[in-house]
């Protein structure tokens, strides 16, 4: 009896991860055509996230960059003003830092983020695509958050996630075991990515939390060093995103780093 309670408990407690990401029950059918897509507005808080990165990428793509520094974009869905207001102030606090500009154009443009708010979650396509538009969706609870936003658009700058960087395995350890089924692709180390010769930052903004795409409660991500903070969290951006941003746009000067060990590793027993 006991071992049964146990069994619906785990059940139930898998079943409460996964719905607080909204996961999709099939996301290449669910996002077929982009590069990098977000859902799950609830990365902010540390649930479970939503992030998949179907056959990608680099940590940084300076190929993908936006012509001029300048990311064209329309809102192409119905956003209250309160809601543009909140994609503007992340405009601001990039460009305040960075020699980014945004500028909101019309959709008779070419090359643009066309920004929607489906109720599917939070995601952008990776890069400037050369495309008369490309699609960034940010749902309601996207919204409520200003870095979720920033999050975004840094992946429509050229930027993938943190622990896709080719150097991840000197700070964090990948847990691929308790990793959904069907969501590894999204853990894949590309040994050819760039760092802009910036650390690798656990607390960045674009990297996941400890528990991100787990299946069973356990960690997939933990870090070398046994600090946790700020893994997954999504209420600032680090001085170290912005330096990543500023050697791709405007020093243009995003390399590797060629020592790709990280300063201090203290191993954790398994
Ligand atoms: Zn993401």
């Amino acid at each position: 009896m006991f071992k049964l309670i146990s069994v619906i408990l785990i059940v139930k407690g898998v079943f409460s991860l996964v719905g607080c990401a909204k996961l999709p029950l099939n996301e290449t059918k669910f996002f077929p055509n982009y590069d990098n897509v977000d859902y799950g507005p609830e990365m902010a808080g540390g649930y479970l996230e939503g992030d998949i990165l179907p056959d990608t990428t680099r940590n940084g793509l300076p190929e993908l960059k936006w012509p001029g520094n300048t990311v064209k974009y329309v809102f192409c869905g119905d956003f209250t003003a309160e809601q543009k207001k909140s994609v503007r102030q992340c405009h601001r606090m990039l460009s305040n830092r960075t020699c980014l500009r945004f500028v909101e154009t019309t959709k008779s443009d070419f090359g643009y983020v066309c920004i929607t708010n489906e109720p599917n979650g939070c995601w952008s396509a990776l890069g400037y695509r050369g495309t008369k538009s490309q699609n960034m969706n940010l749902g309601p609870g996207c919204l409520r958050n200003v870095y979720i936003i920033c999050h975004e658009f840094i992946h429509a700058l050229g930027f993938s996630h943190e622990h896709n960087s080719y150097n991840r395995d000197d700070y964090v350890r990948i847990r691929f075991g308790n990793i959904i089924d069907g969501m590894k692709y999204g853990f894949t180390k590309r040994v050819n990515s760039k760092d802009c010769r910036v650390h690798f930052n656990k607390a960045s903004i674009m990297a996941y939390g400890p528990h991100a795409f787990s299946k069973n409660g356990f960690e997939t991500i933990t870090p070398r060093d046994g600090v946790y903070t700020g893994m997954g969290q999504r209420r600032r951006i680090p001085e170290s995103d912005f330096r990543k941003i500023n050697r791709m746009y405007c020093y243009n000067n995003c390399t590797s780093t060629l020592n790709t060990k990280a300063p201090k590793i203290i191993k954790l027993s398994s």
